[in-house]
């Protein structure tokens, strides 16, 4: 099975479909990104703050699948900030691996937008130790400042969405900035009884946590669910064999 992907600025592919890792721990996360690995998900996100980047690694070597296949997110938590070269070392080094696809400010630093991080990015993938470079939990205004003050754009602004926090002017704003929006909490958002994801669930025969993920994808929205189930694991990226209609996802759009 093929994940469509989203190209990020610099024509970095980002599967569109990722595995979330937060609140998986010890043992529990490393079966969890295996069992990830063999369904297919070919796109990992981790975090310094989730504590698993050495579980995580060491499922991804023990997977047998070629670390270049697979697109692997991590994030500095503010606590880090002014450490930001020693985290990404510790980083790379708990992932067991030369450089990550992505790294994220998980949080805007208390002073603001984080332009002295922000400057530590760049150098960062610079010296190629991530190919991309975004943000997380950021807003427009903070993004502007990070591009305007550096003329470099976050590939990503990493954020909660799910058809109750669908926004529209958000989206197109981002998307005229070139900053993907990328998708997290998207079921624990979710009212997964809400009937209308259980009438549109039922007439295609898939669980209303498919459509809510389906629809982060038919708004090209990189989406990352978690789960600690194997089955879930496999459903959430069982997203590629039914479609929504305009209609329906517009259904979905109105109930933010
Ligand atoms: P999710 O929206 O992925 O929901 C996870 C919860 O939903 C778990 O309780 C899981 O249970 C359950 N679940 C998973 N699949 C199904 C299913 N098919 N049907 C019903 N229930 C299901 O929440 P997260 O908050 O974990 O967000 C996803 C990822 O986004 C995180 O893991 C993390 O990687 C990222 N994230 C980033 C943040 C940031 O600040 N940048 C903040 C929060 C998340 P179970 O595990 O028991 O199967």
């Amino acid at each position: 099975m093929t994940v469509p992907s989203v190209t990020l600025v610099g024509d970095i592919e980002l599967p569109i479909v990722g595995f979330g890792t937060w609140q998986l721990h010890g043992r529990q996360a490393y079966d969890a990104v295996r069992y990830a690995l063999d369904a297919g998900y070919r796109h990992l996100d981790t975090a310094t703050m989730y504590g698993n980047e050495l579980q995580v690694g060491q499922a991804l070597r023990d997977s047998g699948v070629d670390r270049d296949e697979v697109f692997l997110t991590t994030k500095l938590q503010p606590r880090n900030v002014g450490r930001e070269r020693a985290t990404i070392e510790a980083s790379l080094r708990d992932l067991g691996v030369d450089r990550v696809d992505l790294w994220l400010i998980h949080w805007p630093p208390r002073s603001g937008s984080g332009l002295p991080t922000w400057r530590e990015f760049l150098a960062a993938r610079e010296a190629g130790l991530t190919r991309a470079i975004g943000v997380s939990n950021y807003s427009l205004r903070q993004i502007d400042e990070l591009i305007d003050a550096t003329g470099q754009r976050p590939a990503v602004n990493q954020i909660p969405w799910s058809p109750s926090e669908y926004d529209a002017r958000l989206l197109a704003e981002s998307r005229k900035r070139a900053v993907v929006v990328e998708g997290y909490s998207p079921l624990r958002g979710s009212n997964l009884r809400h009937p209308v994801l259980t009438g549109i669930a039922q007439r295609h025969g898939v669980t209303p946590a498919q459509v809510v993920l389906r629809w982060h994808v038919e708004h090209g929205i990189p989406v990352i669910p978690k789960s600690a189930t194997p089955e879930r694991i496999r459903e959430n990226l069982d997203l590629f064999g039914f479609a929504l209609s305009d209609e329906e996802t517009a259904e979905i759009d109105a109930l933010a």
